[in-house]
């Protein structure tokens, strides 16, 4: 059994109300890093981020943090990670993000979480990249996304394959299990 190389996790860079994601930011970076995959993310010590990051490094897992110039105080960037890119802007971190990694997963988080997902998403529709998208439904935060792009496919502004572009599953070893690779 098998795991994409790299895994790119997008998630708050806030800590949010529920004390439950900060446990699931820390189960997911361990699982991710006993998966043997690298973890690609926005580089900061902030938030859920930082928390992702903590464990899958104590984890013994690689861990590549990609971080605009104008945020390395403003999210903390995290000392010791495996390694490190600055980047001019949030446009070449989000397209380097996606270049990097091989698959995709969206915990709970705020707009740059959201604006992350859509992104991914969107170029997929463009058929600028065919990596998976997972979506972890914890508590079903993310049901209002999906509501969202259900009806902008009902309404027409939407191919039907747009549903393909994204998977939403309920838990950690939901995501794991859609990102198993066949051997
Ligand atoms: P948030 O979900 O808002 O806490 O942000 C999560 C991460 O997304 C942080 O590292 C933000 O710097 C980043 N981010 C915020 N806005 C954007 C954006 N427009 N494009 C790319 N990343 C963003």
């Amino acid at each position: 059994m098998s795991y994409p190389a790299s895994i790119c996790v997008f998630c708050g860079s806030s800590m949010g109300h529920d004390s439950d994601n900060r446990q699931a930011a820390h189960d997911l970076g361990i699982m991710i890093a006993e998966a043997g995959s690298h973890l690609i993310y926005g580089g900061g010590h902030v938030g859920l981020m930082g928390v992702i990051a903590d464990a899958a490094l104590a984890a013994g897992g690689k861990v590549t943090g990609i971080i605009p110039a104008h945020l390395r105080y403003a999210e903390d960037e995290h000392p010791g990670l495996t390694e490190l890119i600055e980047v001019e802007s949030m446009f070449v971190r989000k397209r380097l993000m996606i270049e990097r990694s091989d698959a995709f997963i969206a915990l709970p988080g705020g707009l740059g979480t959201i604006d992350e997902v859509l992104d991914v998403i969107t170029l997929a529709q463009l058929s600028q990249h065919a990596k998976p998208m997972i979506l972890i439904n914890l508590k079903d935060y993310w049901r209002p996304f999906g509501t969202l792009l259900d009806d902008v496919i009902d309404g027409g502004y939407a191919r039907e394959a747009v549903r393909e572009l994204y998977t939403l599953v309920p838990d950690l070893d939901g995501a794991m299990e859609a990102l198993k690779l066949q051997d």
